[in-house]
């Protein structure tokens, strides 16, 4: 259907709309190409990339064909798909920058999705829908808003004759979300380094988050992963007839010992983006609050501060420490026998910079009881440092969004779910969570039913990400 009218004269009205749009603020986007945006991000959701029945590899190949109908050739984009994995395809593409002495910027997205049960959803979840100003369908947010920008920003900046001053590289991977069976980035890390090797690198993780009303509260840049780790404790006694108890009962260690842990709290241990979140959180509040924040910002934060934020938000506590939790437990065998075994779980996230050892050590001077056994569930993941929320990464971020999004403050944050970044972050390449989506209260259904993006997100997502991107670049 033709425009009713001209991208200029739109460009007017929507700046009339004022704040009613951040629409407006993408400005410098070819608001012609829209369409041809949504029919790349529709390609790309409507791919099942589902380990059970989906094909990153043909995701990749549709996205590859779109740049290649744009003009990128040769080894500016390729598809790699690992021996033995046909379904596990990656693309990685470049666009080779102007000055070799800089280091080339990566955009990292991933384009395999969660099962999704289609039973239970909605609608066919592999079925791009537009109702009532949200998008529906797997992946809508998780991660192919950005994988879908990242390659249309490619398309826009082949068009323009763009040439960026560092190499801007992208890498659209497979098995993120189940990393046990392959991962991209693992791969490319070990048979294609130089597919990924750069400076820095921009990756899911950091969302905006949106009030119930559906407007913007802040912006956030994800600096850095907690390292997730299971950890066993297990007791054992002699067992023997439950009506002759003789003491040293394995299920009663094993219970006492769980008790400590789940009470025990971790010393504060912030990074640099933790202490950040909260010196910018401080802004929002007033009161004790406001101030307790603070001191936790600039490091002056006392005990009795430090309890009020843990108390106050279990998101904040999450910021401040490693946490550990017991999360399963088992045990005996009859009953009326008493227990030979009993055996529980308990799942630390760690504070990046602490060691698994270190924190098994922890664990141990808290139980205080030689019969109760801790080990390591399974192998620990890659340990890395988290990257600093430097200058040269948030100065442009900040830009961008007061005049996308005037006035909205953006925060640095810790993940506690862990992303490919993690990959990335251990082999020396910061990486940083900035998918320029708002996300709802109500997290959109990531990884459950009725993923969902609101059109509005989408776009605006779309053009911030192309604009930073540039920013980065340099030209
Ligand atoms: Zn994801």
């Amino acid at each position: 259907m033709p425009r009713p009218c001209s991208p200029a004269v739109l460009l007017l009205v929507l700046a009339f709309l004022g704040k009613a749009g951040a629409w407006a603020a993408t400005g410098d986007l070819a608001w012609a190409k829209e369409g041809s945006f949504r029919s790349l991000y529709r390609e790309l959701v409507e791919t099942d990339t589902s380990l059970s029945n989906g094909s990153c590899t043909l995701a990749a190949e549709r996205m590859a064909a779109r740049l290649h109908a744009a003009g990128f050739t040769g080894r500016d984009v390729r598809i790699v798909v690992p021996p033995g994995y046909p379904r596990q395809g990656n693309l990685v593409a470049r666009i080779p920058g102007a000055n070799p002495n800089l280091a080339p910027v990566l955009l990292l997205a991933h384009v395999d999705v969660v099962e999704a049960g289609t039973a239970d959803w909605k609608r066919d979840p592999f079925k791009l829908v537009e109702d009532r100003g949200y998008l529906y369908g797997r992946g809508t947010v998780d991660d192919k808003a950005m994988a879908a920008s990242f390659v249309d920003a490619f398309i826009r900046y082949r068009e323009e004759g763009f040439r960026p001053a560092r190499t801007v590289k992208l890498a659209l991977t497979c098995g993120e979300e189940t990393d046990a069976v392959f991962n991209g980035v693992q791969y490319l890390l070990a048979k294609e380094p130089d597919a990924l090797a750069a400076g820095f690198a921009i990756n899911e993780g950091g969302a905006g988050r949106l009030d119930g009303n559906g407007r913007p509260v802040s912006f956030g840049v994800q600096a850095g992963e907690k390292i997730y780790q299971d950890f066993t404790l297990t007791a054992t006694s002699p067992g023997g007839h439950s009506a002759r108890p003789a003491g040293g009962n394995a299920i009663g260690r094993l219970a006492a010992a769980l008790v400590r842990v789940d009470t025990y709290r971790f010393p504060a241990n912030m990074t640099a983006a933790t202490r950040e979140f909260f010196r910018r959180s401080a802004e929002q509040y007033e009161g004790q609050t406001a101030r307790d924040l603070e001191a936790a910002g600039d490091g002056t934060a006392d005990d009795s501060a430090l309890s009020r934020i843990a108390a106050a938000d279990p998101l904040w506590n999450a910021f401040l420490r490693t946490t550990c939790i017991p999360t399963l437990i088992g045990g005996g065998h009859a009953a009326n026998a008493q227990p030979q075994r009993a055996e529980a779980n308990v799942n630390c996230r760690i504070m990046p910079g602490e060691s698994v050892e270190g924190v098994r050590g922890r664990l141990v001077d808290v139980v205080a009881d030689p019969a109760v056994d801790i080990t390591l569930a399974d192998e620990p993941g890659p340990q890395s440092v988290a990257p600093p929320p430097e200058a040269r990464i948030m100065a442009p971020v900040e830009a961008i969004v007061a005049e996308m999004w005037p006035g909205v403050p953006v925060i640095p944050s810790l993940s506690s779910g862990a992303t490919d970044g993690r990959f990335l972050n251990a082999a020396g390449i910061p990486t940083y969570g900035i998918s320029g989506v708002f996300r709802d209260a109500d997290g959109n259904g990531v990884h459950g039913l009725d993923e969902r993006i609101r059109v509005t997100a989408l776009l605006d997502a779309r053009a911030f990400l192309y604009r930073l991107v540039k920013a980065y670049a340099g030209e």
